[in-house]
Parts: C-alpha cells; sequence; structure tokens
C-alpha cells in the first residue's frame, strides 16, 4: 500500500475525469490520498472531494503564494474547519520567495496563524518552502520553543541544512516527483541520510510528474514511481520503501485510523 500525502485534487486539470484518476490510483496500490487546500474559498470544494471517497482526505490552509490575495485567515477560521473527520492536517503554508505573488511580510503572517492552528488542534503542519530556507528554519525554530507542533516538508527541495533542522524539530519530509529528475542530484544528496522512518512520498499533482511521465499531467497512481526513486536512493526494495513511507504517514497523520488489516509490504 502507498499513500500519496499530497495532491490538488480539486484543480480543474482533474475536472473531466477525476474518477478514472481515483481508480487508477487504487489500482496502482495507492490507498490513501490527501488532497490539499490552497485558499480558504477552495476549501468546501476540497473537502466535498474528500466526503465522496473513501480513503480521500483533505487540509485546510492557504498556499504562501495566495496569501497575500484575500484576508489573512485566522487561526480560529483554521481550526474551526477541523471538526470533519475528513481534515486531517493544516497548510498548505509556508514562505515562497521564488515568485514572491505575496509580500514577503504577509506570507510570514499567514505562516504565523497556521503554526497557531497546528498547535491547537494537534494537527500536522504541511510546510511548503521554496528559496526561503534561512527564514522557514528561523520561523519553525522559534514556534516550536513557544510550543510544540508536528508537522513535514512537502515536496522537499531544499538544502540538507533545511533537512537536518527539519527533522531536528521532530518535523517529517515528504518527496515528490522531483527527485527523479536527473537535474535533481542536490536534492537526492541532500536526503540520503534522512532516516528512513521520517519520509513520505507525494505527488503534488496536477504538478511535477515523475520521470517516466515528465512533463506530463501528474496524478496520484505516478507516486509508485517516486517510491522507486525514493527506493533506489536508500538502497532497499520498493516493497519496503512503500511500507516504511505508509506507516510514517499513518504516524504523522493520526487522524487518519490505521488500517485494521496492518500495512502491507
Ligand atoms: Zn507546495
Ligand atoms: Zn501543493
Amino acid at each position: 500500500m502507498l499513500v500519496d500525502s499530497h495532491c490538488h485534487l480539486n484543480f480543474p486539470d482533474f475536472k473531466e475525469d477525476l474518477d478514472g484518476v481515483i481508480s487508477r490510483a487504487r489500482q496502482a496500490g495507492v490507498g490513501i490520498m490527501q488532497t490539499i487546500c490552497t485558499e480558504m474559498s477552495e476549501f468546501d470544494e476540497v473537502h466535498g472531494i474528500a466526503q465522496c471517497y473513501e480513503g480521500i482526505y483533505c487540509s485546510v490552509g492557504v498556499h504562501p503564494n495566495d496569501s497575500g490575495t484575500q484576508e489573512i485567515a485566522k487561526a480560529e477560521e483554521l481550526i474551526a474547519k477541523t471538526s470533519s473527520a475528513k481534515v486531517i492536517g493544516i497548510g498548505e503554508t509556508g514562505l515562497d520567495y521564488h515568485y514572491e505573488t505575496s509580500d514577503r511580510a504577509i506570507q510570514k503572517v499567514s505562516f504565523l496563524e497556521h503554526i497557531k492552528a497546528a498547535r491547537v488542534t494537534g494537527l500536522p503542519l504541511i510546510v511548503h518552502t521554496r528559496d526561503a530556507d534561512e527564514d522557514t528554519v528561523q520561523i519553525l525554530t522559534e514556534e516550536m520553543g513557544k510550543g510544540a507542533f508536528k508537522g513535514l516538508i512537502h515536496c522537499f527541495t531544499s538544502s540538507k541544512y533545511l533537512a537536518e533542522k527539519a527533522l531536528e524539530l521532530g518535523f517529517y519530509i515528504s518527496l515528490s516527483g522531483i527527485i527523479s529528475f536527473k537535474s535533481a542530484q542536490a536534492i537526492r544528496d541532500a536526503i540520503v541520510d534522512a532516516p528512513l522512518d521520517r519520509l513520505l512520498v507525494e505527488t503534488d499533482a496536477p504538478y511535477l510528474a515523475p520521470v517516466p511521465h515528465r512533463g506530463k499531467r501528474n496524478e496520484p497512481s505516478f507516486v509508485v514511481h517516486t517510491n522507486k526513486m525514493l527506493a533506489d536512493i536508500k538502497g532497499i526494495s520498493e516493497e519496503a520503501c512503500a511500507k516504511a513511507t505508509t506507516e510514517n504517514f499513518f504516524r504523522l497523520f493520526d487522524k487518519v485510523p490505521y488500517p485494521a488489516e496492518g500495512v502491507a509490504a
């Protein structure tokens, strides 16, 4: 069994064939998918998809690139949405200095509201960080000192420095199809020593399709390729890697009921 810990099933790319996308994922062994919220206005749609399908869960949050286009969502608003059994994470939030479509100061305020919500609810914080390693580490470290919370760095593309700091803080690291790109040796190097019991896999679909689908629309079934790549990096079997990343998902996102039959390798 595999888990796609981060995808965007409500995006227009999937409007025509969502049922097909989900059944292909199941056929590929992807038992759980988390569809991620990027704007408060999107929440009902994202949550609606999670409500419709068994094994699909969702998050609540505002992407850093969208945080400047609307009023900043307060922790209380985020927390209120978590009363649903299908809402299992807070995010995606964080800092994106690559596109900088939102002012850095606004991104930080939004990030802090999400951290507050993660602390209060006990749900994992789903962190997106791009070209912002120093500030991300600084905020997570400072905030952890004020009261513990848990979380992950999603679609990891950062330095070994960020990986080590995140792991020190008890965070998990989620890897996307990017680890299969030829150009991504630095990312493979950054995570090769990361403990296997702290790694997850994701697609971030519809973006970032792994090799051999690179350049096409991504979908949750393709997480198989990312898992295989991670297995190669760690020098273990695909089955062992699937079992580990799936167990890690259930440990971190512990609002999701652990399957009665366990997690088969
Ligand atoms: Zn992201
Ligand atoms: Zn995303």
